[in-house]
């Protein structure tokens, strides 16, 4: 069975371990280097980009991280997920790092005040359907390299790019991992993801 590890360090862990053991998908807690060592795939959750920066540093996950994306590491990052998976970062704190997995410049906390936190329907290109999106606090997608496919763009915010993909990288700007209350939950991140993992 496959096994894609979450970054525990802080964040939404368990909505995305939820999400991994839905699709049939063996979720660990990466928490140290070996258990980094021991998976096929990533998940970079959502919560606080400055933060896990920060944890990555303490924990000593840094640098071997970086290095198994830079070979090839199926990964997906939410949110501050994305954040941390971008070369450049707008409206960082200062001496905020990222892992510089994707050659693309996103604005943090980009929608601004009044769309802090908003629910929107969003047509998910690889297969043209609707996907309902919850964003916190999200970063937008501001520029990107010419290999970065789109996956998704907010047309309700000014089509700004909040899906990308490049390589074995997802990043998004919402959190395909919170099932709102009373819906079905929607796991084609995730399985696209599982995909990334199995075909290599
Ligand atoms: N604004 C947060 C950051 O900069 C991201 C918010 C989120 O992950 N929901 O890291």
């Amino acid at each position: 069975m496959t096994t894609i590890g979450v970054l525990a360090l802080q964040g939404d862990v368990r909505e995305h371990m939820q999400a991994l053991s839905r699709i049939g998908v063996t979720p660990v807690g990466v928490r140290r280097v070996r258990e980094l060592e021991a998976v096929e795939g990533l998940v970079i959750p959502g919560g606080e980009s400055t933060t896990i920066d920060k944890l990555l540093r303490i924990f000593e996950l840094y640098e071997p991280l970086r290095t198994r994306l830079a070979e090839g590491l199926p990964v997906l990052g939410t949110c501050a997920g994305m954040i941390m998976l971008a070369t450049d970062i707008i409206g960082g704190i200062e001496g905020q790092q990222t892992l510089g997995a994707i050659p693309m410049t996103v604005r943090r906390n980009a929608f601004g005040r009044q769309v802090d936190s908003s629910e929107v329907q969003l047509t998910w290109r690889p297969d043209g359907s609707t996907m309902h999106a919850t964003f916190i606090r999200a970063p937008w997608v501001e520029s990107f390299g010419d290999d970065v496919e789109v996956l998704a763009v907010d047309e309700a915010h000014g089509d700004r790019t909040v899906a990308v993909r490049h390589g074995n990288a997802i990043a998004t700007s919402f959190h395909p991992e919170i099932v709102a209350p009373g819906a079905v939950a929607d796991d084609r991140v995730h399985a696209l993801l599982a995909e990334i993992v199995a075909a290599r």
